[in-house]
């Protein structure tokens, strides 16, 4: 008996809940990732993180080889080439691991469909969050939901297989070598070893200090080169509740689509973004004359990765000093991250442009670019680092009159 096993975002070896089970009830698994070009070549397009994916797609092939096993990479649509695979190799049924955004559960709902229609039975599991979030009701305020969140069983952890019996007659397909390159390599190889070497310990001290590294999973964990359920249970405290900040905004996706699209705050797509286009794209090449924010956007062009105070400094610049619509900066943020993910970046993006879930006041997020670097660059490390001439710029704005103008935006988009 063979079945297939559907990789996604989810390119591990351990705790993968799919291949468990797959392993667990066929003598014959194959393991395959589609590469598809709605992905590749689509509305979040990105070098940075295709190269990203390519390095993870030949690591894992390098696992499963090690186990016996293969991967089999082919171009195309999953519904077509899916059916097809089972077809040439008489599997019954296809394991893979459920996800959240439109996009993903559009296609995954078209691809069950296909698999229906040539007799092979779709299997979903869990397997890309730290618990099963669709089990919840829908939440939009973030400790809430923590707290229900903490609640819900944790999956059993299984470490990887040590045996994974395929076919002898795969063709494999050739994986491509990317062009671009972030700051960190692809692969849970990478991925693990950064897992086991970091220190949770002394994160809350550290997390607000631009002048030190966080824990720089995120990009595996986009690409589940780290599965978020072992990591949570490795460490604890203030890192444990920041992670299941990432199983919030899957959660506020997956009960909101729309969101992708639009502000969650329905009157909010009211704002009037009158920012120019001559600002933006002194935003997107850190020459505001602002020295945070030019370090931020700086580091995020040459690395692919941006400090999380960062993210909030410069996405609130632009949004609140340079009144440029926030799907700007979302797009602009997903053509670089490394970690670029719809449902974490959206969700952050109307978070701090305060249109989303999560409300809080307006002047608890309209930050003064000044003073967040005093408070979170405080030897100036950070800005020296990435823009050590952007004291040197005129600022292109002044902070203190566009407070005003976004306070008389806001008001006016919500009718107070
Ligand atoms: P750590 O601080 O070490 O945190 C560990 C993990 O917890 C992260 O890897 C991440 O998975 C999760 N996490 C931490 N903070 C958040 C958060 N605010 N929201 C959701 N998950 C969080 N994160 C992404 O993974 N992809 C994105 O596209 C993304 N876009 C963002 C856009 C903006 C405007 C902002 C303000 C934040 C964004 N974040 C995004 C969240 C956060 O900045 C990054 O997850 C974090 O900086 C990644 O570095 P790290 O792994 O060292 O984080």
């Amino acid at each position: 008996s063979t079945a297939l096993v559907w990789f996604r975002r989810d390119l591990r070896v351990h705790d993968h809940p799919p291949l468990r089970a797959a392993l667990d009830a066929f003598e014959r698994v194959i393991p395959v990732f589609v590469l598809d070009d709605r992905l590749l070549d689509g509305r979040f397009e990105s070098a940075n993180r295709a190269s990203f994916l390519f390095d993870c797609l030949k690591d894992l092939r390098t696992a499963l080889q090690e186990r016996g096993g293969n991967l089999v990479v082919v171009r195309g649509k999953p519904e077509a080439e899916l059916p097809k695979l089972a077809r040439e190799h008489g599997a019954t049924a296809t394991y893979f691991a459920s996800d959240v955004s439109p996009f993903a559960m559009a296609r995954d709902k078209r691809v069950e469909e296909a698999l229906k229609e040539a007799g092979v039975e779709p299997r979903r599991t869990p397997g890309n969050f730290i618990a099963d979030i669709g089990k919840l009701k829908p939440y939009v305020v973030f400790t809430p939901f923590w707290r229900a969140h903490s609640q819900l069983p944790r999956r059993e952890l299984h470490g990887a297989p040590r045996k994974v019996r395929t076919p002898s007659d795969l063709k494999v397909g050739e994986i491509p070598t990317g062009t671009a390159r972030g700051d960190q390599h692809g692969g849970e190889s990478a991925g693990r070893k950064q897992m086991l070497a970091f220190d949770h310990t002394t994160y809350d001290d550290v997390r607000n200090r631009l002048d030190r590294e966080t824990s720089r999973l995120s990009a595996y964990l986009h690409f589940g080169c780290v599965s978020a359920r072992e990591l949570e249970g490795r460490v604890g405290g203030a890192f444990a509740r920041q992670l299941v900040w990432r199983d919030f905004y899957a959660h506020v996706l997956l009960h909101h689509p729309r969101n992708t699209h639009h502000a969650h705050q329905e009157q909010m797509d009211a704002i009037e973004w009158d920012g120019d286009d001559e600002h933006f794209e002194a935003w997107k090449e850190g020459r505001t004359g602002y020295p945070v924010v030019d370090a931020g956007m700086r580091q995020l062009a040459q690395t692919g990765w941006m400090h999380n105070r960062a993210r909030l400094i410069t996405a609130c610049f632009l949004v609140k000093d340079l009144h440029i619509d926030w799907r700007r900066g979302e797009q602009h943020f997903m053509r670089y991250l490394l970690d670029g993910d719809v449902a974490q970046n959206n969700g952050n993006w109307q978070w701090i442009s305060s249109v989303g879930v999560d409300p809080a006041p307006l002047t608890r997020r309209l930050y003064n670019p000044a003073l967040q670097q005093q408070r979170h660059d405080p030897d100036g490390v950070y800005v020296q680092t990435w823009a050590p001439d952007s004291q040197t710029l005129t600022p292109i704005v002044e902070h203190a009159v566009e407070r005003q103008r976004t306070l008389a935006a806001y008001s006016a988009a919500r009718g107070t």
